[in-house]
């Protein structure tokens, strides 16, 4: 059974989602503020997380937490604003997915299933029928670094030891499966967000920003992942 951890303090919301949730067969941990949302995340296979929370910290704020921990549990922001700057917001703090209020029950159930469903795909390593002919390597290793996209664990440039997030890892692999290709940041949007369109490139710069911190010794002059001006990028060992 998979446990959602369920952040929202509206009171009716939260109690009618516990209801649905373990209606549909989940396991469901409640939990009304931040604080207790960093204290109870661990061991839950997904969470669901209000933007607007009592105390300090907006769910912006404990999603990066969440992510500062390396733990790649998918989340899905819930949230009463419409912004298209607040679903890039909660998207580059390091959550999946974002829902506004009011969302439909079947709507949430539907994606919910989905991020449950990738993350074992990405356990079991990718024996999806597209991808099962090039998803054979569960490795990458170059200059020194390496990745293991079944534990998401990775060596930077340094020598050192992290976790790569979901999304960091699946930047990676795509990288990985195009070698020397030129990768539009159109096709990261498709194939790591699954959202063509709805986010802006940016996203991906962001990304790969953070990748270069990790993977290049001098970030500013990269030598694995290249920038291609006003196309995308391309990795080379
Ligand atoms: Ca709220």
């Amino acid at each position: 059974m998979s446990t959602v951890l369920v952040v929202e303090d509206e009171a009716h919301l939260a109690v009618g989602l516990r209801f649905n949730l373990e209606n549909a067969g989940y396991a469901v941990r409640l939990v009304d503020n931040g604080e207790d949302a960093l204290s109870q995340v661990e061991g839950a296979d997904l969470v669901l997380l209000d933007v607007n929370l009592p105390g300090g910290q907006d769910g912006f704020e404990i999603a990066r937490e969440i992510r500062k921990a390396h733990n790649i549990v998918p989340i899905i922001m819930l949230s009463a604003r419409n912004q298209k700057e607040d679903r890039i917001r909660g998207l580059d703090a390091g959550a999946d997915d974002y829902l506004t209020k009011p969302f439909d029950l079947e709507e949430l159930l539907a994606r919910l299933r989905g991020h449950l469903r990738r993350q074992v795909w990405h356990r079991r390593d990718g024996d999806d029928e597209s991808e099962a002919s090039e998803a054979s390597a569960t490795t990458l290793e170059f200059d020194g670094c390496r990745i293991d996209f079944r534990s998401l664990e990775a060596i930077d440039h340094r020598g050192e030891g992290f976790q790569l997030s979901w999304k960091e890892a699946m930047m990676m692999r795509l990288f990985l499966e195009n070698e020397g290709e030129v990768i539009p940041r159109a096709r990261f949007l498709e194939e790591v967000w699954g959202e063509p369109g709805t986010l802006e490139t940016r996203t991906v710069d962001n990304f790969i920003m953070r990748l270069r911190r990790y993977f290049e010794p001098d970030p500013k002059k990269p030598r694995h992942i290249l920038s291609v001006r006003g196309v995308g990028y391309r990795f080379v060992r």
